[in-house]
């Protein structure tokens, strides 16, 4: 397989190099150079397989330098019951005849990142062994993102991880789950100032070539393929546990912030897997909600990006949006490059024609969007109809879900992180505390491994130059 960027740029690239670069040389993102489709008698064979089966079978239509054998045993170690917490893997969970939960949150840190991340950790340490190299992850986290790729390169060979973190700002669990970390490659950088701080620190360090190079630094944010990669499997595993027989339909509801775990969706679709609409759910942030009612995409200033009770969704532009915009206009690469290199960037916003527009629907997606009294409310109900807990990010998918179900219907709602990572508003819902597993039992009481830094890239960078390997 032959990977491309969205926007025309002359690469040809294999799934290695796509998996080591972040972003194209052309400010593009990397796509496969088209999607393997998948025949009634593959699926018929992949239905009863595990899931690191499944997995491979998948991954290999993508990769094709790295041995299979490597591959098998890479996605064998990744995907375990001892990781995961079950033989499943991903868990279905019916809540009623309408809706049921893909339980995706049961990995090291408790959100869905994990099915990725892991998968990710253990490619780098395989690359990085082939070249005989060295690679230092520097990265920013409002949460999630920033445990899930230290719980994933913890204790690995030839890989340091720099994480800034804003000072304050993580839920007491977060902060707790970072800072416990006594890996001597994990670095926690605590910044005193914004999420935004932390991520423009990122960018000046990346822009600076010279020490980019000198010191190997890479990163593991979302648009990286191999990562959204990963997510497509459990597309293919939700439906083969929620079907018995490949005429059946259904419907995915996700909660989105930068468009990544739904982008796995439409991926999955375009293979083939019989997906009837998938409806992406925001909070207030609904950058993403008036795109696919409007057909305008209007980028937020930070000053208009609220700090919500679903802060994994607070984004004021969704990063891998332009791998779907790139499909939805049928791959033309110079639209693609218009939209985002010339009106984005020189007015904050795109609009589709109406022509175009209309292509939306013909892709089955439709959105919603949900505020912190429906997340508070549907928090509630599915408490105390259902006697399950389900956390803010997923009650946002949940809302969405049924304000769109159509009778006769099945929608899967993926869950995106366990309740106990947002105590505050569990409480407020339900009035009680969410189950806490056992490995975490007194997290916040374990020593801390942090370090507050002044917020510039110069200091950041005289951190990393005098404790990475080069
Ligand atoms: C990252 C995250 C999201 C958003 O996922 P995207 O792939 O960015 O759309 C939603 N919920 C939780 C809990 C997350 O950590």
């Amino acid at each position: 397989m032959r990977y491309v960027s969205t926007r025309g740029g002359s690469v040809d690239r294999r799934f290695s190099e796509v998996l080591m670069e972040g972003l194209a040389p052309d400010g593009g993102l990397y796509v496969p150079a088209h999607y393997p489709t998948v025949d009634d008698a593959a699926l018929q064979r992949w239905r009863g397989l595990p899931y690191a089966e499944l997995a491979f079978e998948i991954l290999a239509l993508y990769i094709d330098d790295v041995p299979p054998d490597e591959l098998r045993a890479i996605v064998a170690t990744t995907y375990t019951p001892e990781t995961f917490g079950s033989t499943q893997i991903v868990p279905l969970r019916e809540l009623d005849e309408s809706i049921a939960l893909l339980n995706l949150s049961n990995g090291p840190t408790f959100a869905f990142k994990d099915m990725a991340m892991q998968l990710l950790g253990n490619l780098f340490e395989a690359e990085l062994r082939r070249r005989g190299a060295e690679l230092n992850i520097l990265g920013a986290t409002s949460g999630d993102t920033g445990s899930a790729a230290q719980y994933a390169m913890r204790g690995k060979q030839n890989v340091q991880v720099f994480m800034l973190s804003p000072l304050g700002r993580m839920s007491p669990f977060q902060q707790a789950q970072m800072f416990s970390l006594q890996d001597e490659n994990i670095h926690n950088l605590v910044v005193e100032g914004s999420f935004d701080t932390c991520q423009d620190i990122v960018k000046a360090v990346s822009a600076d070539l010279a020490f980019k190079r000198q010191y190997d630094i890479g990163t593991v944010n979302s648009i990286n393929w191999a990562r959204l990669l990963a997510q497509v499997v459990y597309y293919f595993s939700g439906y083969f546990q929620a079907t018995n027989d490949n005429s059946e339909r259904v419907s995915f509801c996700v909660p989105s912030g930068n468009f990544g775990n739904i982008c796995a969706g439409h991926v999955a679709r375009k293979m083939g897997l019989p997906i009837e609409k998938l409806v992406l759910a925001t909070n207030e942030n609904d950058v993403l909600d008036e795109f696919f009612k409007t057909g305008r995409y209007r980028v937020r200033s930070s000053g208009e990006t609220m700090v919500t009770s679903s802060p994994s969704m607070d984004i004021s532009k969704a990063s891998n949006f332009e791998r779907f915009i790139f499909d939805l206009l049928g791959r033309d690469a110079h639209r693609v490059a218009d939209l985002f290199d010339v009106e984005l960037s020189q007015r904050g916003q795109f609009c589709l024609t109406e022509q175009e527009t209309a292509c939306i629907a013909r892709y089955g997606f439709v959105s919603g969007k949900s505020t912190h009294v429906d997340r508070l409310r549907t928090i509630s109900h599915t408490w105390q109809r259902h006697r399950t807990m389900i956390d803010p990010h997923t009650a946002d998918g949940v809302k969405v879900a049924r304000e769109h179900h159509l009778p006769g219907t099945r929608t899967i709602v993926l869950e995106t992180a366990l309740p106990l990572k947002f105590e505050d508003i569990i409480r407020e819902a339900t009035g009680r505390d969410a189950p806490r597993p056992s490995a975490v039992a007194g997290l916040e009481e374990r020593p801390r491994r942090c370090e507050v830094i002044a917020p510039s890239a110069d200091a950041v960078m005289a951190y990393i130059a005098r404790h990475c390997n080069a």
